[in-house]
């Protein structure tokens, strides 16, 4: 097999970008939060958010619970098919809370909105989302945040299909700890 790093033909965001950047993030969300008279519900959408929910949720200074939901709308390929299900749901109960959901991006919006109007029927009192990236020239879907829900991202993303950080492609790159942009015959070969 060879090596990750010869996959990808151009770094976007550096570790030490990424670093800096949810640092950042969450001295802002935990700012924000420290009103709350009981704590946020962190809510990473599995599996794009794994690193970025590990990473924000370890700088995050004040106490929060966490939890996980899987949203699929994609297959193996690069396109979105458009109708997300709610694959893995919530273990804890959300009824007037304050929730984040941490995700890996926003891009035609349509998972975002429909995880927002699940919040909303299992009784969470406001909604913010955290996406590491955003890419908003491609939004389909304007979603509404619920309550005083704020939207915060780390980076806008340029219309390319990215990997790394949490993000995939058929199922492989996730572990990168940067952000790039596939070769383009890996697209094509799914063997390592
Ligand atoms: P949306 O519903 O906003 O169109 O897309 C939501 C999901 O599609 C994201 O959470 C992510 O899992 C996936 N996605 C969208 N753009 C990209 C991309 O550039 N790279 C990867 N790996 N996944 C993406
Ligand atoms: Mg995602
Ligand atoms: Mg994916």
């Amino acid at each position: 097999m060879k090596s990750l790093d010869s996959h990808i033909e151009s770094v976007l965001w550096t570790s030490d970008e990424i670093t800096s950047r949810v640092s950042e993030l969450a001295t802002e969300i935990s700012a924000d939060l420290s009103h709350l008279s009981e704590p946020p519900v962190l809510v990473g959408v599995a599996t794009g958010a794994f690193l970025f929910l590990a990473d924000l949720a370890r700088h995050v200074h004040l106490p929060v619970a966490v939890d996980i939901i899987r949203a699929e709308s994609y297959g193996s390929g690069t396109e979105s098919n458009g109708s997300p299900k709610i694959s893995f749901d919530l273990k804890l109960d959300v009824t007037g809370r304050h929730v984040v959901l941490v995700e890996d991006i926003v891009d035609t919006g349509s998972t975002i909105s429909r995880l927002i109007a699940h919040l909303e029927s299992k009784g969470a009192s406001s909604v913010s989302v955290c996406t590491f990236l955003d890419k908003p020239s491609r939004r389909k879907v304007h979603f509404k945040l619920l309550g005083n829900g704020k939207f915060y991202r780390g980076f806008e993303c340029p219309d390319y299909f990215v990997v790394g950080y949490g993000m995939d492609f058929a199922e492989l790159y996730r572990n990168l700890p940067y952000v790039g942009v596939l070769k383009p015959e890996r697209y094509k070969c799914q063997s390592p």
